[in-house]
């Protein structure tokens, strides 16, 4: 009764080692973590839903208390949907601080009994990015250092969409 319940949202587009690393990090503070696919941002992805959700849920395959899912509305009427108390997110640079102080300032305001916890990107996986990890793979190089071992990101899965 009661679990603690944390959403992890983003695009995940795809899925990185920077990601991976929060979630595995943030384990012990929570009884349950959701990580939510976000389908109704302004960001187009590049990557099919189908795909990002399934390189997710192999990426935490081996750990029953993560489960992954896909939302369409506000982040905030998504937790009190699921029961979510706690929204996570990783802090890379002050270029996130910035960005996600705003989002969280607004999300207190529109929810306040929900509490955003950030948890700082570890030193290697500061540079890291989804965006980085699209471009190289589009001039055909291998991203297999910059994501999940678990996976694998070929440039076909992009023309897949
Ligand atoms: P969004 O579109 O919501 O920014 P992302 O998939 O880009 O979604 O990111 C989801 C969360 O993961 C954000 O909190 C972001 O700061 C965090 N994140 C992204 N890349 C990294 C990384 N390399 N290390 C740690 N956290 C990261």
């Amino acid at each position: 009764m009661n679990q603690k319940i944390a959403l992890f949202p983003g695009s995940f587009d795809p899925i990185t080692k920077g990601h991976k690393s929060i979630v595995e990090r943030a384990l012990p503070l929570f009884d349950k973590i959701v990580v939510a696919v976000g389908t109704n941002t302004a960001k187009n992805s590049v990557f099919p839903l189908e795909k990002r959700l399934e390189w997710i849920r192999q990426t935490f395959n081996q750990y029953p208390q993560i489960e992954v899912v896909t939302f369409n509305s506000l982040t905030v009427d998504f937790c009190r949907e699921i029961g979510a108390k706690y929204i996570l997110r990783g802090l890379r640079n002050s270029t996130d601080f910035q960005y996600e102080r705003n989002i969280a300032r607004i999300n207190q305001e529109l929810a306040e009994e929900i509490e955003t916890i950030f948890l700082m990107t570890k030193p290697d996986d500061t540079a890291i990015s989804s965006s980085l990890v699209r471009e190289i793979l589009s001039f055909g190089r291998d991203v297999a250092q910059f994501i999940p071992e678990e996976i694998t990101i070929s440039i076909n899965d992009i023309a897949t969409k």
